[in-house]
């Protein structure tokens, strides 16, 4: 975004108060926002944003979609805290949602997607042999930033800075089962992959290499994990990422649209895997608390009742198409990839002016690794949304021609 546009004393003032007293580790737009609606959202000065990006795929149902305000607003007044040594209703609701809407299985819940796959990890060395502890994951994941989640992150600049870190971890690159097979040894516990990676620049794991994957696992006693952080909750037109392919892992974790916005992450394996986990072994205060758990089971209870996966297979082919015949028209894009409404338009130079561009014009759209324009709408977007936001881009992107 211009870092000349006017701002108003009520944002001048937020501005201020952050750069004060708010630790300064993220690079912040010079804008407040103050409310959102369905695919819009409004910043402090009333401009008026179209959201493509629903914040790394966290407000899957647009913002302050009403069955979710109200599932939060019912509990809120209900119960909003009990400690994990009582039983409350949402979190039994929401493990039974992740269950039957993929491999069964039960579930642990925690508050975020890091959180969630220190779950994994810990699962993974606790459930296998003594002597088995090294993990795989791949360049270019992202797993999050907690310590054991940085070192499965196979990116430098996540890591640069933190060493010592975990011991136990090895990276290969995607796509490529031969490179795995060479770094499996008698210590090796688990594989640790995306679906589709998102930070990464929204790339798409082959079939032939997750079945590939899914075959080495069960030979050599490995767990194969799944972080489902980002393409899980009907991200890809399907309930979980994994479902694209058939491949189903032993463990998965989510995070990001599990709560519609509300602070929660989770982790579903196997019951004989999960069975592992006994008391002491792993806890978390807040996980799976009845506020973000009802709001958990608002979000599954809206994508079922109002056909949302629906939608995501029906928007996200046409958006795909759309980017697909601008491709042919434009050298800028290279390549366009993804699943459902989780779609990257690789371009032929840094995607960073056109993001910025695209916030002045109230385009809200995000750019990862360097050059890929990550495009992710709310999953009940409509055609009308589509091609307001395309409008704007095909626009920007010819500009670059
Ligand atoms: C965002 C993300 C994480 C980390 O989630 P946090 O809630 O930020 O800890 C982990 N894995 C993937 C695939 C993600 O997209």
């Amino acid at each position: 975004m211009s870092s000349d546009a006017p701002v108003s004393p009520r944002t001048q003032e937020t501005l201020d108060l952050y750069k004060k007293y708010v630790i300064g580790n993220y690079t912040r737009l010079p804008r407040v926002a103050v409310r959102g609606q369905g695919s819009y959202f409004w910043d402090a000065d009333g401009k008026k944003y179209l959201d493509f990006f629903s914040g790394w795929a966290v407000t899957g149902l647009g913002h302050c979609h009403p069955r979710l305000v109200k599932a939060i607003q019912e509990q809120a007044a209900k119960l909003i805290y009990m400690p994990n040594n009582w039983h409350t209703e949402p979190q039994a609701r929401l493990a039974e949602h992740v269950a039957r809407t993929g491999f069964g299985g039960k579930c642990f819940f925690c508050n975020s997607g890091a959180e969630a796959n220190e779950a994994a990890i810990k699962l993974a060395r606790i459930h296998t042999p003594k002597g088995k502890y090294k993990i795989i994951t791949f360049e270019n994941s992202f797993h999050g930033r907690t310590f054991a989640a940085i070192t499965a992150t196979a990116q430098p600049k996540y890591q640069q800075g933190f060493q010592p870190l975990v011991p136990g971890f090895m990276y290969a690159p995607l796509n490529d089962l031969g490179a795995v097979d060479k770094l499996v040894d008698e210590e090796t516990c688990a594989i640790l992959v995306e679906p589709i990676q998102g930070e990464g620049g929204v790339n798409v794991c082959t079939t032939e290499f997750l079945q590939g994957l899914r075959e080495m696992c069960t030979q050599r006693g490995m767990v194969l994990m799944f972080d489902e952080v980002q393409t899980g909750v009907g991200r890809c037109g399907t309930w979980w990422g994994w479902q694209q392919s058939g491949v189903q892992p032993d463990i998965m974790t989510m995070a990001k649209q599990l709560g519609g916005g509300t602070a929660i992450g989770g982790m579903c394996a196997r019951d004989e895997v999960a069975a592992s986990l006994v008391p002491g072994t792993h806890a978390s205060t807040f996980g799976g608390n009845p506020l973000a758990a009802a709001a958990g089971c608002a979000v599954f209870e809206t994508i079922r009742d109002e056909n949302i996966l629906e939608n995501v297979n029906q928007q996200g082919a046409y958006l795909r198409q759309r980017f697909l015949e601008l491709k042919q028209d434009l050298p800028i894009i290279t390549e366009v990839r993804g699943a459902g409404l989780m779609i990257g338009v690789e371009l032929a130079e840094a995607g960073g002016d056109i993001v910025a561009k695209a916030m002045d014009r109230g385009l809200y759209v995000n750019c990862t690794h360097g050059t890929v324009l990550r495009v992710m709408p709310a999953m009940n977007v409509t055609k009308a949304e589509i091609d307001e936001g395309l409008a704007i881009l095909s626009d920007l992107l010819r500009g670059h021609r």
